[in-house]
């Protein structure tokens, strides 16, 4: 054969999508490299990257294709699922998500690639829906307080454990309660922090809650079964015993059922799962987490609250914990970062477009039909094991096996409960001609539910007690918006107020906010994805199997690993995955006198706080002056602690933009005590395919998914935190008690509720992969170093780079020392940030890991014309910081300390500013083409904080 492509694959060009997903194109990126003084991508590589780590792991991934190419593999790979009517329960079910909810927020980019709210002035739109969210879980579950969601229902269930814990000061017990009839996987996933945390756990009948002396008890609302019990009891019980009650509640079943909240709960966790969100074979859902006012300072995750702008108007932010793990490192509450934002969105506006009387008709439908099929069976002679229920029967039949494999030849699953029963649980979906197929299976012969209901409408399968009293959702954010009209409106207007990737680059440094390609997003809809159930049994999801293989297999040449553990839903939960594993490890070969973990003073907040979740010891390694690990610190910390050191958490490159020459002696020197390398693989965009952690000395590394695999950040999740680990440690990843995971053992311990995490989204980063193949991955690499290097030239003579390396380039982000010029002027690096907002751009990471800096990162998807649009605005920005500097422009009246600026603003009659109306809110000509809006003028963090407001205000607030 000839190395000469025929014509005609010439034309067919399979490495098309490499071109679309990076942004500079051949003319572009040989301009940048002039800058940079040098002639070819690989050049700059060469002395950037250290050579001692080089390393191509990536060759072995296949060649790239089209983007219908690989849309038509993953669409074969699909099809192998086989969707069937499921009535397992268990805490997912099927569920309509509103088709204009589908296609304008989660088919939409203005929704999905924003950035969590970290800049409250251009996220008005999805704080706003937040702050709906938040009244809703309240309404629903009769609580002071909810937060903005939870990465899943087990690990909220966790949280309010631990939450328990940290604020019952009266009881001195060290054990957890929990009730025998919670979800397996909540248990799970429980007994896994319990055993971390050094809580013994308790797992009984909640009659007998009155014999154990226990700091909190968690039950469940229906049971997992179907159970409606009488919680107030229990309620009662704990509180006559100083035990702190968390109840686990089906969000559905709380439209009918009275609020836990009013029964005396303490906290209220669950999952919105079932309000519009596609089962997606476990995730990714939100958690919710609902708590007595009492407790917000002890609360894990993030609360949204009001507060007023410079004006006095009401306006939307993150409350206190809003960046906790960086400021309480290993004291945080928790080590949630990101958390489930686009699915607390979408499960909002379901309740908006449905209002409380379409969500009292689909629960009370649910409810009758199955009070019908109740009906059916026991008059065809099963007897059911629960009397009181709401959507699920939990039959008993001595052939239970058997008629749950008849159910599979009909196109249903049950819930095979044991030997000798089985539950079945209804949902929106569920029509009668279902249930008239569901007895078909136990009687063999034809039904008719639809006659029956009649009979059935006035019985009674809730305990008058427990019946809601009192309306829900009475604010008129949830009875205004039923028809589609007002709702595309509403959705729109909340949209057009926030600034996402479909504005303008957003160069959030350790974010990675690179292109979401629409082709990598297509698949996460299709319904061969999206209505499985994830303990459906394997066999019928081939297709998904087949996808983790092949995704593995990507992510093993991606980092150098030997396997990949794909359960952690964040990279916070991989941490914590990575740290257990590492624990375990150490276990098995008797070494357990190993509890510190070192961690260097730049890490991340989520490190620190995720050490502390396995029970060890943080120890602080110094940074030297150029940001890299002090060998002299490390060399002494290793000396003094040797064999009691477990692992250090490193960041490569570093958090500091750099890549450290000594990684390998750093890895070298804790292997030679026996600790592990954990390197945080936030950074894997500076990496792939030019090196890999696990052939430079990493033990483990949780990749982001959601950063350097295209995982959309959804304004602040979901995300998919997997671990890549050794062969040594390989056998000490997650479990799950329910769905088996190949090559895993369930004593290791259960990180999420669903086996494979958010598995509907691991489409997108298998899509990212197959299409840019082993060639796109490494060449994304390049530009992103590319590109962070011509920024750092562009504005370096504006503005010190903090940190460079050997050869004076960066990695694949910089910090921009803001130091100097606040100490001259006044000017903080929060008014670049506000001002940036009038130039229509969202401010880099802020403050880390060094105060008082911008740390910059603008990803390969972006080209020469967005980075220089860019530049020029920190550019124009740093002459009007002269001009307040030479004391042309007041220290206390400038468009910096005044920015953002609004609409209403430069429409105010009175205008007493030393500059013009077209100088704050058009301060370069490309704004007279396109102008993004803040909304509201610079917020109050301290208002807020001090004046606590976690639900909508009333509707007089948003008129003015
Ligand atoms: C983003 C990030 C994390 C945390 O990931 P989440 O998915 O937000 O939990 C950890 N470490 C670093 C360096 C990061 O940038």
């Amino acid at each position: 054969m000839s190395n000469v492509l025929s014509p005609l694959a010439e034309m067919e060009n399979p490495t098309e999508f490499i071109g679309r997903h990076i942004g500079p194109d051949s003319t572009q990126t040989q301009a940048m490299l002039k800058t940079l003084g040098k002639n070819t991508l690989e050049e700059l590589i060469t002395a950037t990257v250290p050579a001692q780590i080089r390393h191509e792991a990536t060759r072995t991934l296949q060649a790239p294709v089209t983007e219908q190419a690989a849309l038509a593999e993953l669409k074969t790979m699909a099809n192998k699922n086989q969707v069937l009517k499921s009535y397992i329960g268990t805490g997912y079910h099927d569920t309509y998500t509103p088709t204009v909810i589908l296609r304008n927020v989660l088919e939409n980019p203005g929704w999905y690639t924003a950035y969590t709210p970290y800049q409250p002035e251009i996220a008005q739109g999805r704080l706003e829906g937040l702050l709906n969210f938040q009244q809703m879980i309240l309404d629903l579950t009769g609580m002071d307080l909810a937060n903005a969601s939870m990465l899943d229902e087990a690990t909220a269930a966790a949280e309010a454990m631990a939450m328990s814990k940290r604020v019952n000061k009266k009881s001195k017990s060290n054990a957890y309660f929990v009730a025998n009839d919670v979800h397996p996987q909540t248990l799970a996933v429980i007994k896994t922090r319990a055993e971390h945390f050094g809580f013994d756990i308790i797992c009984d009948d909640p009659a007998n809650l009155e014999a154990h002396d226990v700091f909190g008890a968690l039950v469940q609302y229906t049971g997992t079964t179907g159970q409606v019990r009488d919680i107030a009891a229990f309620i009662q019980v704990a509180q006559n015993q100083n035990t702190l009650i968390t109840v686990a509640a089906d969000i559905l079943s709380l439209v009918l059922l009275e609020a836990p909240g009013k029964l005396g709960a303490d906290i209220v966790i669950g999952c919105n799962q079932r309000f519009g969100i596609p089962m997606g074979f476990g995730g990714p859902h939100a958690g919710f987490f609902a708590f007595r006012d009492a407790y917000k300072r002890s609360s894990p995750g993030r609360i949204i609250g009001v507060s007023i702008d410079t004006h006095g108007k009401q306006a939307l932010r993150m409350a206190m914990q809003t960046r906790e793990q960086h400021i309480r490192r290993e004291k945080a509450n928790s080590n949630i970062c990101t958390s489930q934002v686009l699915l607390a969105l979408l499960s909002t506006f379901y309740a908006m477009y449905h209002g409380p009387q379409g969500l009292k008709r689909i629960a009370t439908r649910v409810n009758l039909l199955t009070k019908t099929l109740a009906s059916s069976l026991q008059s065809a002679g099963f007897s059911l094991k629960h009397a009181e229920y709401f959507d699920t029967l939990h039959v008993e039949a001595s052939n239970a096996q058997a008629l749950c494999a008849r159910a599979v030849t009909h196109g249903m699953n049950f819930r095979l409960v044991d030997a000798n029963s089985l539950s079945i649980s209804l949902d929106e979906t569920t029509t009668a001609e279902d249930i008239d197929a569901v007895l078909v299976v136990f009687t063999q012969a034809p039904a008719n539910t639809r006659e029956l209901s009649t009979t059935v409408a006035n019985s009674h399968s809730i305990p008058a007690a427990l019946v809601r009293s009192g309306a829900i959702l009475s604010h008129p954010v949830f009875n205004s918006f039923h028809s589609e009209t007002d709702m595309l409106r509403y959705l729109k207007r909340l949209e057009s107020k926030d600034i996402a990737l479909n504005h303008a680059m957003i160069p959030l440094g350790s974010c990675t906010m690179k292109l979401n390609a629409t082709a990598e997003m297509i698949p996460v809809t299709w319904p061969e994805f999206g209505r499985m159930h994830p303990f459906a049994p394997i066999d019928q999801a081939q297709g998904y199997s087949q996808l983790f293989e092949q995704l593995q297999e990507m992510l093993k040449a991606c980092t150098g690993y030997d396997a990949i553990s794909l359960q952690p839903n964040a990279g916070s939960q991989g941490e914590y995955a990575g740290l257990i594993a590492i624990k375990k490890y150490f276990e098995s070969k008797g070494e357990d006198q190993r509890t510190i973990c070192l961690i260097p003073a730049s890490a991340h907040g989520t490190n620190p706080a995720s050490a502390q979740m396995v029970n060890m010891k943080v120890v602080v390694v110094k940074c030297d002056d150029e940001g890299n690990v002090d060998m002299q610190d490390l060399s002494a910390k290793v000396e003094q602690f040797g064999n009691q050191i477990a692992a250090l958490m490193v960041t490569y490159p570093s958090t500091h933009g750099v890549f450290e020459e000594n990684i390998r002696d750093i890895s070298e020197l804790m292997h030679s005590v026996g600790a592990q390398v954990y390197v945080d693989g936030a950074n894997m965009n500076a990496l792939v395919g030019l090196a890999a952690p696990g052939e430079f000395g990493g033990d483990v590394s949780h990749l982001n998914l959601h950063k350097t695999f295209c995982i959309p950040h959804g304004g602040g999740g979901p995300g998919m935190g997997p671990i890549g680990v050794k062969a040594h440690l390989a056998p000490f990843v997650a479990g799950h008690p329910i769905q088996p995971v190949p090559n895993t053992d369930t004593a290791n311990g259960t990180i999420s509720a669903a086996p494979w995490g958010s598995a509907s989204i691991l489409p997108i980063s298998w899509m990212y992969i197959r299409m840019m193949g082993n060639t796109g991955v490494k060449q994304a690499t390049e530009y992103a170093i590319l590109n962070a290097n011509y920024m750092a030239e562009r504005l370096k003579a504006h503005f010190p780079i903090l940190y460079a390396g050997r050869n004076g380039f960066v990695a694949h982000e910089c910090l921009l020392d803001l130091r100097p010029l606040k100490a001259a002027s006044g000017i903080s690096e929060e008014d670049i940030a506000k001002r940036l907002m009038d130039f229509g751009f969202h401010a880099p990471t802020m403050s880390f890991p060094v105060a008082g800096t911008l740390m910059i990162e603008p990803t390969e998807s972006e080209s020469q014309g967005e980075l220089d649009r860019f530049c020029d605005a920190m550019i124009a920005i740093r002459q009007e910081i002269a001009k307040v500097e030479s004391g042309e422009w007041p220290k206390d009246n400038n468009p910096l300390v005044k920015a953002p600026h609004t609409l209403d603003d430069v429409m105010d009659s009175q205008w007493a500013r030393p500059y013009t109306r077209d100088q704050a809110a058009r301060p370069l000509p490309y704004l007279h083409n396109h102008k993004v809006w803040p909304t509201v003028n610079r917020i109050d963090n301290v208002y807020g904080d001090r004046n606590l407001i976690c639900s909508c205000p009333s509707i007089e607030n948003y008129m003015d």
